[in-house]
């Protein structure tokens, strides 16, 4: 028997113990209004503020609310992945849980999705209630990765997405352990379309993504999908000994027309510090790439569940 809904909506969870239940008011009043079956997964990521509690109570009220329930704070993105693969749906929308995505726009996705597109990503037109300094570092951000990487990951666009279920199935065999979604969803290729929507304020409370969570992610996208960091180290060499060739030359030819510029400590320290800096630079490159690897050949599970839907029949650990 299958009773699978033909929507899954995911809504990653860390601490939006006010935005709960307004989240879940909106949802349900949007998605009744599709008049297709549907369900929710609060994928609660290590809440400390009570949110698993009101979760399991929306839970315990509304068959349609599936709970996933870490063991400790995961992050947005792993949330997000134990939502995937939970999920039953036909086609599956991820959202914010802080009302920045408009549950309204869902709808919209799903007349794409009905259209035949199998991935539809929300782009922002506009963001409120957001920090100058948040707008520029991820316009910034957008901008370099589009500029970086192979993949055409589309600018201004969250994980606030339509994937169909075919996209998710494949997403779900990537099992990859520092992930950018968003990436992974561009990457995978099928039909995709962009709908543009106003981001909002976030409804309550503090964002979750202070700017170390920010520069971790920006790090994953780079390092997930593209070698020029490493490609940097190798210019960089080409560059330094190109200069030293040409310098040399140059140095010898002012000595022996008896020019007394060169002498003394200055330059040489000034070379070894530079030189020093680039290697350093490019040992650390080399490191960000290397701890990746250590930690996808220690192959430990993406996430950890203290607690999952009972009648789950797609789940992964
Ligand atoms: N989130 C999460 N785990 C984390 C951080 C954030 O599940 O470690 C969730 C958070 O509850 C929200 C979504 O991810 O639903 C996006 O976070 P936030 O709104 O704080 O990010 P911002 O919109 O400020 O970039
Ligand atoms: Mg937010």
């Amino acid at each position: 028997m299958d009773n699978s809904p033909v929507f899954t909506i995911i809504a990653p969870i860390y601490n939006e113990l006010e935005n709960l239940p307004i989240l879940y008011d909106r949802i349900k009043e949007v998605m009744d209004k599709s008049e297709q079956s549907w369900e929710l997964i609060l994928v609660d990521d290590g809440s400390t503020d009570g949110s698993t509690n009101l979760i399991r109570d929306i839970a315990h009220n509304d068959g349609r609310i599936r709970p996933v329930i870490f063991a400790r704070n995961f992050g947005h993105q792993i949330a997000v992945t134990a939502g995937l693969d939970f999920s039953r749906g036909r086609a599956v929308v991820i959202i914010d849980s802080d009302l920045q995505d408009p549950p309204e726009v869902i709808l919209q996705l799903i007349e794409k999705w009905q259209e035949g597109y199998e991935v539809v990503y929300a782009v922002r037109s506009d963001r409120e209630g957001e920090t100058f300094f948040k707008k520029v570092t991820a316009s910034v951000f957008y901008r370099l990765i589009f500029r970086i990487t192979d993949v055409k990951i589309p600018l201004d666009t969250g994980d606030f997405r339509l994937m169909d279920r075919k996209v998710v199935s494949v997403m779900n065999t990537m099992r990859e352990h520092h992930r950018f979604l968003r990436g992974m969803s561009a990457w995978v290729g099928f039909k995709q379309v962009g709908v543009t929507y106003k981001r909002a304020a976030r409804l309550a409370g503090e964002t979750k993504y202070p700017i170390k969570k920010m520069m971790k992610l920006a790090l994953t996208a780079i390092t997930g999908f593209s070698y020029v960091p490493l490609q940097i180290a190798t210019y960089m060499g080409f560059i330094s000994a190109g200069i030293s060739l040409i310098a040399i030359p140059v140095v010898i030819l002012m000595r022996i027309l008896g020019s007394q510029q060169f002498i003394g400590q200055a330059t040489t320290l000034i070379a070894v510090l530079f030189l020093g800096g680039v290697q350093l630079i490019s040992l650390g490159i080399l490191g960000e790439y290397i701890g990746r690897i250590y930690d996808e050949v220690k192959g430990r599970p993406l996430y950890i569940v203290s607690e999952a839907p009972s009648d789950n029949k797609n789940s992964k650990e």
